[in-house]
Formats: structure tokens, sequence, C-alpha cells
């Protein structure tokens, strides 16, 4: 019995969630990157990198992330990207919302 359908399928779909994944961790890395940037500089870690605000932590989906009050921007460290990269794959789909919700 051949399977070919669903492994193509199946290879279709990891295809499409490896880019989306790599679209995502690309934006946060570029957060992470500001992040870093603006405590190289000596600016306090509860400090918006982006603009004045300040940042508050807050947990989503299990993971704790720190949300800016002014910009909405949110900020991860690397662990804290593991682990949302990871969700996503356990659960495809939220991790958009996650980001269209940002705005
Ligand atoms: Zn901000």
């Amino acid at each position: 019995m051949s399977n070919g359908m669903d492994d193509r399928r199946r290879g279709l779909e990891e295809e499409y969630f490896h880019r989306k994944n790599k679209e995502a961790i690309e934006k946060l890395r570029a957060k992470l990157k500001a992040s870093e940037e603006a405590k190289a500089a000596g600016a306090s870690s509860m400090k918006c990198p982006r603009c004045d605000g300040t940042l508050h932590e807050s947990k989503f989906e299990e993971v704790l992330i720190d949300t800016c009050d002014k910009c909405g921007g949110i900020w991860l460290d690397s662990g804290e990207l593991e682990q949302l990269t990871v969700k996503e794959r356990e659960t495809p789909g939220w991790f958009d919302r996650f980001w269209f919700a940002e705005g």
C-alpha cells in the first residue's frame, strides 16, 4: 500500500510551518537584538527598547513575555523564544493570532 498522498501533504504542511516559524523567529530576533542593544546601552530592562514606554511582564500561553504599555511591542529572551516556537509546533495557529494581535 502506498501512502504517497499523505506523505506529500504532510511534506507541504511541514514546509509551510517551517516557513512561518522562520518568519516569526526572524521577527523575534530583530526584537531580541533591539532589546540586547538597549541593555548594552545601559537602559533599564523594564524600559521599552523601541519607545519610552514601560515593559510589563505577563504570562501568555504559559510563557512569560514583556509587553510595552505604549507601543504594544512584545519582548522575549532566548529561552522564551524557544518555548514559543515549541508551542507553535504543538498548537499550530495560535502564534499567528499572537502576532496579528500585536497590530
Ligand atoms: Zn514601546
